[in-house]
């Protein structure tokens, strides 16, 4: 059994290496520890090993555990928490999100992202966000086509309450090492164009547990991890 502190020097040497591996400058690449399905005694481990930004799928699931975490925490070590939505984004649930959460990388429609503006507290710093690309065209999950975003950028660009920050894209899971480098680079290369456009935006979200190396080798600079911090999940949640 290997503690939460453990697997996180595993994961951190396996994003040393990759930055090393690709040129990167070191440290440039920033680690989200994905948290859905796990409990707020494992994020509280998870913060005491110097993890800082925790994301979440359920808005349900984050609140309780949100409050729960708070009670664990000092004020200070809270404060210093950023919340990241990374699951998909019904519009009944925009409200709950703009209040609890920093970020959310998975806006992929106009309607979400007025509504998030709409509905952030003018007190509270812009909520930073991310457009999710559908880089493998599957049904299944959310995002939108490489052709739509720079629609979606220039709408979110003239909302004072969100801050464009970048992509995020969850390529499709079965496909050959060669598919998902293409996938990544096509998404790099449209980061790389948009950054032009849109000053703020400094975030390319990709890579997973599964493919830390190649998500940095193609310009990632943000990898969400889950099971290679917490070990497996329960079957349902993918
Ligand atoms: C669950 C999830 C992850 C983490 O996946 P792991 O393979 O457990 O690292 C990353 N991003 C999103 C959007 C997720 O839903």
């Amino acid at each position: 059994m290997f503690s939460i502190a453990d697997k996180l020097i595993n994961v951190r040497q396996r994003i040393k290496k990759a930055e090393i591996r690709a040129k990167r400058t070191p440290n440039s690449v920033n680690l989200l520890a994905v948290t859905k399905t796990r409990s707020a005694e494992e994020l509280y481990s998870a913060m005491l090993s110097g993890l800082t930004s925790f994301g979440e799928n359920y808005v349900n699931e984050a609140i309780s555990k949100q409050e729960a975490l708070q009670k664990l925490c000092s004020v200070e070590e809270y404060a210093n928490l950023a919340w990241h939505f990374i699951g998909p984004v019904q519009s009944n649930k925009t409200k709950v999100i703009a209040k609890h959460f920093d970020w959310v990388q998975s806006v992929d429609r106009e309607k979400i992202a007025t509504r998030l503006n709409a509905q952030r507290n003018p007190e509270m710093p812009p909520l930073k966000v991310c457009i999710q690309v559908n880089i493998n065209h599957e049904a299944s999950k959310s995002g939108i086509n490489i052709q739509e975003v720079k629609a979606l950028c220039e709408q979110i660009d003239t909302l004072p309450l969100l801050e464009l920050r970048g992509l995020m894209t969850i390529p499709k899971a079965s496909q050959s090492e060669e598919a998902l480098h293409a996938s990544f680079l096509e998404m790099q290369a449209l980061f790389v164009n948009l950054k032009r456009q849109h000053p703020t935006i400094d975030t390319l979200s990709m890579g997973m547990s599964g493919d830390i190396e190649t998500a940095i080798e193609c310009g990632s600079n943000m990898v969400r991890v889950g099971t290679a911090l917490f070990g497996p999940r329960p079957e349902k949640n993918i």
